[in-house]
């Protein structure tokens, strides 16, 4: 049966090559092929052997999820929509800054943890993506932006913030992770990769212990009363085990803090005893805090704040000493 060498990191590729009888280094330059040239065809690979390149056919290929779509923002941001099979649909972002080209990358087709304000949520749990379909949206994204190899940088940074709860599905992510840090595929540093967790608490620690990249996590709440219905997965890891488990993954972590995510609901949590009881909440946990304008969608039941409260609440949080963003909507012309 042919293998997706998309599924291999690189310690899986060299097991699967000294399976077909092959040594270590030719794990690593199919690797590069692969991943830094874009390469699909292996008769392309001219530094490999020809006994090689005539054999791998029959045995692998290099098999991404197909493009449906690729629909370009008026503001530069790019979205993609992939297709990982059974009518389902995952979408992958590209969103270009000054400083950066940062792709935001599902993990999931569909969630299981029914957060209230997210429409993915609201759509259910179709099943988890595999290594090949992760690391396949940014193998994707990087020939469709027209990267060239040994030339600028395009993706600059990954977040996984897409569809999906990554944590959730933290078997088949790990190896796309070592592959966008790998030096023979995407080289990126363990600052520029980000890892958006709604808070599963045993697979902060073992992402912290396999491979410690960026944390945001989406908090959403100051209390676990609010949160308990806004995040359902607060019920089973409440506020102090998510606020300890981000204490523990700091030693590891690549940066030193921890960003928060933050939903701005109107009448929701948006007051100023809500940023009061935040700061109360995170007094032990080095973090930045990004709040998110709500993006409404039919039937969502929530609207977003107004600009003012917004401002107001950010204030709060930098008064008690917070590095505080408001993130930008953006693409809104391509929902
Ligand atoms: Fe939506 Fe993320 Fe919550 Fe899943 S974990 S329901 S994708 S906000």
């Amino acid at each position: 049966m042919s293998v997706n060498l998309l599924d291999f990191d690189a310690e899986g590729l060299t097991a699967w090559f000294a399976q077909q009888g092959e040594k270590p280094f030719r794990a690593r330059q199919v690797l590069r092929w692969i991943h830094q040239r874009g390469e699909c065809d292996f008769k392309a690979m001219t530094d490999i052997a020809k006994s090689l390149r005539e054999k791998l056919p029959a045995l692998a290929a290099v098999s991404p999820p197909p493009t449906v779509s690729d629909t370009l923002s008026d503001d530069g941001t790019r979205k993609f929509l992939f297709d990982v099979g059974n009518h389902n649909a995952v979408e992958t972002v590209f969103i270009p800054e000054d400083d950066r080209g940062t792709l935001c990358v599902s993990s999931q087709a569909g969630c299981a943890l029914e957060c209230a304000f997210c429409s993915t949520g609201r759509q259910g749990f179709n099943r988890n993506l595999n290594t090949a379909e992760i690391i396949g949206q940014l193998w994707q994204a990087n020939r469709a932006l027209g990267f060239q190899p040994g030339g600028e940088r395009i993706i600059s940074n990954v977040v996984l913030m897409g569809m999906g709860e990554p944590l959730a599905n933290i078997d088949n992510l790990l190896p796309a992770l070592r592959l966008m840090l790998d030096d023979n595929a995407y080289g990126l540093s363990r600052r520029r990769v980000t890892v958006s967790t709604s808070g599963i608490v045993p697979a902060m620690d073992r992402l912290s212990e396999s491979c410690p990249v960026a944390l945001a996590v989406s908090l959403h709440a100051p209390t676990d009363g609010l949160r308990d219905k806004l995040v359902p997965i607060n019920r089973k890891y409440p506020l102090a085990a998510l606020m300890a488990a981000c204490q523990r993954y700091l030693v590891h972590a690549p940066r030193d803090f921890i960003t928060f995510e933050y939903v701005m609901l109107d009448g929701v949590n948006d007051s100023d005893a809500d940023a009061r009881a935040l700061l109360h909440l995170v007094r032990d946990v080095p973090c930045k805090f990004n709040l998110i304008p709500f993006n409404p969608f039919p039937d969502s039941g929530f609207h977003r704040s107004p600009a003012e409260r917004v401002r107001r609440f950010a204030a709060i949080l930098i008064s008690g000493g917070i590095v505080t963003t408001t993130r930008k909507t953006r693409g809104d012309d391509i929902d």
